[in-house]
């Protein structure tokens, strides 16, 4: 089977452009910058690429040299789009670099020398390849094995390109049917495939990153930047099961801010907005950077710490102290702020629903004492299930906190 040449590159062309658009488009409808230099590289380096097949003949030395140097540029845009991608800026001398390069090749090199010419070219696209597939590899922290695509792609592309160099001898052979010969029809083949493929890793990373952003979303309260209800949950279900693994004790705590409605009521909303954010402020301050915290309800914030239930109870009491001597004035005046406390310590791999339920019985001593206080646990339930068992039995008592339970 012959293919002809010209008519392959057209076709490859035709499929860059097309994809092109299609990332631009894209990338201009969900704001995404990399894909609108990925889109801008794509229609860019098709458009050299079909003129450059297409007239290359009647095109004057110059023309065809810069349409050229257009097409390296393209493949540095492609670069410069996985960059932008993983947030670093353009590089644009490297940019162009290759454009100039190939500019200062073609000057200085004999007019007959064709084979190194297309040597030298594919170098520097392979160079752009590599470059990219650094860059998308140096990204592989989480998920390598879903990225191996990104990193296969353009090296595959780069080695495809490279193979003129390393077999540089094969070549010079055949130099004067050289725009005939096998390695331009793979070339065109090559191109079509490497377009598709990067659009299709294109793809690929975007939607795993809107995933990651979902799931980071899904677990945030925008209010404090703490981890909401959630993803509390979720991260304690991480550390319980470490420290179970290395045996060691761990204590939560369950913080309500005091008389909050009447904060509200007096200075209003938005102040009690504020004073959230601030309490959250002095929670992530006060304790550790191991331990975790989250806003668990409306002015109901849990911390999960690494520790003795004792540890656990000084670090409450340094929270409470911290936020009654906060000293926030608003426009109406200074507000008193507390917080009630309740801490409950447990062994080793310990659930964290019945941390939880017995700190909430303690926070619940801690209201009744007289607020502004830290209480502990006397005594965490073996299991949930006895736990439930055992309140169930007890006549009800005004549970205010039932709603915790769902939690895990
Ligand atoms: P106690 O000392 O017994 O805890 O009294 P309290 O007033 O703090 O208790 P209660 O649970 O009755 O009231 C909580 C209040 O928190 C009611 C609600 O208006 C307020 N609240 C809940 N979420 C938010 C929020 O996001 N912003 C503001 N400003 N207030 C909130
Ligand atoms: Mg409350
Ligand atoms: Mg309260």
């Amino acid at each position: 089977m012959s293919l002809d040449t010209s008519t392959l590159y057209l076709v490859a062309t035709m499929v860059a452009a097309m994809l092109g658009a299609m990332l631009l488009f894209f990338g201009k409808q969900e704001n995404i910058p990399a894909l609108k230099w990925w889109g801008t590289a794509y229609l860019l380096g098709a458009a050299s690429v079909a003129l450059w097949t297409l007239a290359a003949n009647t095109l004057g030395e110059v023309l065809s040299l810069a349409l050229n140097a257009v097409g390296f540029v393209a493949c540095g845009m492609v670069w410069n789009a996985s960059r932008v991608f993983h947030g670093r800026k353009p590089n644009l001398p490297g940019l162009v670099l290759g454009a100039i390069a190939w500019i200062a090749a073609v000057m200085t090199l004999a007019p007959e020398s064709s084979a190194l010419r297309m040597t030298i070219g594919a170098g520097i696209v392979a160079i752009y390849a590599a470059l990219t597939a650094t860059e998308l590899w140096s990204e592989r922290r989480r998920t390598l094995q879903r990225r191996w695509p990104a990193i296969v792609v353009p090296m595959l592309h780069g080695f495809v390109l490279m193979l003129p160099i390393l077999l540089g001898d094969l070549l010079h052979a055949r130099d004067g049917a050289f725009s005939g010969s096998i390695w331009v029809t793979m070339f065109a083949i090559e191109l079509v495939l490497y377009a598709v493929g990067t659009v299709f890793v294109i793809f690929m990373l975007v939607s795993e990153r809107a995933v990651s952003a979902h799931r980071t979303a899904a677990s945030m309260d925008p209010l404090t930047g703490m981890f909401n209800r959630r993803g509390f949950a979720e991260a304690c279900a991480r550390v319980i099961e470490r420290e179970a693994s290395a045996g060691r004790p761990v204590t939560a705590l369950i913080f309500d801010i005091d008389h909050f409605k009447s904060i509200n009521d007096r200075f209003g909303h938005p102040a009690g907005d504020e004073i959230l954010k601030l309490f959250a402020t002095v929670v992530i301050n006060t304790v550790r950077i191991t331990d975790l915290s989250g806003r668990i309800g409306g002015e109901e914030f849990a911390a999960l710490l690494p520790c003795s239930l004792q540890e656990g109870v000084m670090a409450a009491e340094r929270v409470r102290a911290a936020f009654a001597n906060s000293g926030i004035v608003v426009e109406d005046g200074p507000v008193d702020t507390t917080v009630s406390i309740g801490v409950a310590g447990g062994p080793a791999g310990t659930e964290l629903e019945v941390l939880l339920a017995a700190a909430d019985t303690a926070l619940y001593q801690a209201k009744r004492g007289g607020r502004n206080r830290v209480e502990a646990a006397e005594e965490l339930p073996l299991s949930l299930e006895n736990w439930r068992r055992k309140t169930a039995g007890i006549a009800r008592q005004p549970q205010p906190r039932a709603g915790l339970m769902g939690l895990a």
